[in-house]
């Protein structure tokens, strides 16, 4: 038969097989065959991945398009197909009822939208906890995130409602009804940061370190704990996203030994970066950049499979809105187009991390976890034709000037990196080429989760 596309010569990074010099064939947007070089048969069109490797597009896990700007969507879709990312699960904000917000937010993604997505609602006042029922019955909603950061006065100006411990708990037990449902937390004690941070501000002290001082990792692992617990007596299925100290870290590995469960996730700015990087209040994020232990602690979660996914936390914030004090810049910054040129010069080239590892991490894992593998996530017949060709000996330097992200600078600005995507394929349509986004606005879908029970993965750490 002829196939629409097959993508020649490269070396893939497939399941249980590791990297294999493979040909890969399309058909109708999916993976036909994956076969030995020179046997998948003829086809309407050819890529010729000799000399590069061919990783799942990625899965980021956690993005934040809508939070910098209305019109993220169109802009930053298109960075993420830059960066080799095909699908995006994004955290909708609304104070309106998710059953409106959530038809809203995918008609926007749909009308502009370059890659596929799917979504985690963050639950924050007592209708979104009642709704819950019906957004994973009526409306495919897999995930959730709640921010145990956002109680009493916090997020009064993101219009979230007081919300205590007692509200995260029944949220716990809302999600346990749903076995595959996950709950992301955003874990810092705020109780114990409104003690500490004036202290700390009150000294005049400035900068990243202020910033990591104000919000100390023990108070992370605090609201990781109470995460676990909850997780363990309620049965929730627990997702700890951005984890950023090996205090964290520690807590989390004490009890999965003991069986409790999670799933965890870092991002690429915690791997690179500590409260003493040279970036000043641009580097202002939530929890804060830590230190070069923690930087360490975490390589090593991410090579003995404590960790399992590493998500972008993007977030388009201008340049404008982080200058300044570190008490009054906006936190949060870009990164969904430099997460894998990070994996692979920081994490594949400097730290040896596998490239079947950080196939898993990036794609593989994040898809599993929310409920859209097999349909992304792996280079597998049947799956959707997401594909990255990645030149691993290509270095170049960080230069924000070339996202196509709404953002104008980078954390990353002016490092130097080895190992660059070079195409992205989405249902095996090129959509970047060379940093050139080929595709068209609205051309994105979004990604029907797989049924409950049919592919729940294991909540132990993965190997
Ligand atoms: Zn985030």
């Amino acid at each position: 038969m002829t196939h629409d596309l097959v993508v020649r010569n490269g070396r893939a990074v497939l399941p249980g097989a590791g990297l294999c010099a493979a040909d890969i064939a399309v058909a109708d947007g999916r993976i036909a065959a994956v076969t030995a070089p020179g046997a998948a048969g003829s086809a309407q069109d050819e890529l010729d991945a000799d000399g590069l490797v061919v990783l799942p597009g990625l899965v980021d896990p956690h993005v934040h398009f809508g939070l910098g700007h209305p019109d993220d969507w169109a802009t930053e879709s298109r960075a993420a197909a830059q960066g080799g990312v095909t699908t995006v699960l994004n955290y909708v904000q609304s104070s309106s009822p998710y059953t409106e917000a959530e038809p809203a937010e995918r008609a926007l993604a749909a009308s502009t939208s370059v890659i596929d997505w799917a979504t985690h609602p963050i639950v924050m006042s007592e209708e979104h906890l009642r709704e819950l029922p019906d957004l994973v019955r009526e409306h495919d909603v897999h995930s959730f995130k709640y921010f145990a950061n956002f109680k009493g006065d916090e997020g009064a100006y993101m219009g979230v409602e007081g919300t205590d411990t007692g509200f995260f708990f029944a949220l716990c037990r809302a999600v346990a009804a749903f076995p595959d449902v996950v709950l992301a937390v955003h874990p810092e004690n705020i109780e114990t940061i409104w003690r500490i941070l004036p202290e700390v501000k009150a000294t005049g002290a400035e900068g990243l370190p202020a910033w990591n001082a104000a919000r100390p990792d023990f108070v992370e692992a605090h609201d990781i704990f109470t995460a676990l617990l909850f997780a363990h007596r309620t049965g929730c299925r627990i997702y700890i996203p951005h984890l950023t100290n090996r205090e964290g870290l520690e807590v989390i590995r004490r009890h999965t030994a003991d069986g409790w469960r999670a799933h965890v996730e870092t991002c690429p700015h915690y791997l690179t970066h500590t409260a003493e990087s040279d970036v000043g209040s641009l580097g202002k994020v939530n929890p804060p950049l830590r230190t070069q232990d923690d930087v360490d602690a975490l390589w090593e979660g991410l090579a003995d499979g404590s960790i399992q996914t590493v998500g972008s936390d993007h977030n388009s914030r201008p340049r404008a809105k982080k200058e300044g004090s570190i008490w009054t810049a906006s936190a949060g910054f870009p990164g969904v187009n430099t997460l894998l040129p990070v994996m692979l010069g920081e994490g594949h080239h400097r730290r040896g991390l596998p490239l079947e590892r950080i196939a898993e991490l990036t794609a593989t894992n994040p898809a599993r976890i929310f409920g859209l593998h097999p349909t992304k996530g792996s280079i597998v017949p049947g799956a959707d034709a997401d594909l990255v060709l990645v030149d691993l000996d290509r270095e170049e330097t960080v230069d924000a000037s070339r996202s196509e992200s709404r953002s104008d600078f980078s954390i990353y600005e002016g490092r130097r990196l080895r190992g660059w995507p070079v195409a992205t394929l989405r249902r095996g349509a090129v959509i970047a080429r060379d940093g050139e986004v080929l595709a068209e606005p609205g051309t994105g879908r979004h990604v029907r989760r797989v049924p409950a029970g049919a592919a729940a993965p294991a909540l132990e750490p993965s190997r």
